[in-house]
């Protein structure tokens, strides 16, 4: 079993067990903060505080889910950076991407800690023998998360080798690897024409409903990488970007 984070154990204190019962206005009066939900021009949260007591605010013009994370991140905000007031714009928070301000990675992952803890995730696992986005939607219903907050969770902590990488317009913006998985796969920065992310990106092409074959030299760079099969599932994001789920043998 793994050491449990701050934002887990702050979890057991509370007793909480079921994902039901992840009340994040029940969690923040615990520890002296005040949630206020209204719209919020330019900024997703933010967060004022004096020695024991903060107000956070949360734009209500946001999808439901990305609220939920805003307010987690926020709450680590709270307990890493108390004393500070910080105003958090949607592309700091819960982006994924590699690199980016300090303070904002630690809030995010409080904030995956709080919201997809593991000890309450990890017993549900077994139950799925493979990953798909069927399954990744089920999980992110279960504890109000989104898809690619959820999705990185479960390619980090369950036992799946597995790539998900998110591509835009520009290019891939970020990926999240199984530790099963060798540092030598890595993507390439531009999707491939004979990929089904492509045809979603800038195409028509609707979600693929289950994972198909594919040679893996069409995601990865590795010489190798043609001696070597995997499967694809793609996904539109609701900020239409690409999700793709890479899953190895
Ligand atoms: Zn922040």
């Amino acid at each position: 079993m793994n050491r449990l984070t701050v934002a887990e154990l702050l979890l057991q204190e509370l007793g909480i067990t079921e994902p039901e019962e992840i009340d994040l206005d029940a969690i923040a009066w615990h520890v002296g903060a005040t949630i206020k939900r209204r719209k919020l021009d330019g900024c997703e949260a933010r967060i004022v505080g004096t020695g024991k007591k903060a107000i956070i605010t949360v734009n209500t013009a946001s999808a439901l889910v990305r609220q939920q994370f805003s307010i987690g991140h926020e709450i680590g905000h709270w307990y890493h950076h108390r004393g500070r007031s910080l105003i958090c714009r949607s592309e700091e928070i819960g982006k994924h991407c590699n690199g980016g301000a300090v303070l904002e990675r630690q809030a995010d992952a409080f904030a995956a800690d709080l919201l997809l803890p593991n000890y309450i995730l990890q017993p549900r696992l077994p139950q799925f023998k493979k990953l798909t986005f069927d399954v990744i939607k089920q999980v992110a219903k279960d504890f109000t998360t989104s898809i690619p907050a959820t999705a990185i969770r479960l390619i980090e902590k369950g036992d799946w080798p597995s790539i998900l990488i998110c591509h835009g317009q520009t290019g891939r913006k970020w990926f999240a690897r199984n530790t099963s998985v060798p540092d030598s796969w890595f993507p390439k920065d531009e999707l491939h024409p004979e990929s089904y992310a492509i045809g979603i990106l800038y195409g028509n092409d609707t979600d693929q409903a289950s994972p198909r074959k594919m040679k893996a030299h069409i995601w990865f760079n590795r010489r190798d990488a043609s001696n070597y099969e995997l499967q694809e599932q793609s996904i539109r994001t609701m900020d239409g970007d690409v999700l793709s789920l890479l899953l190895f043998k």
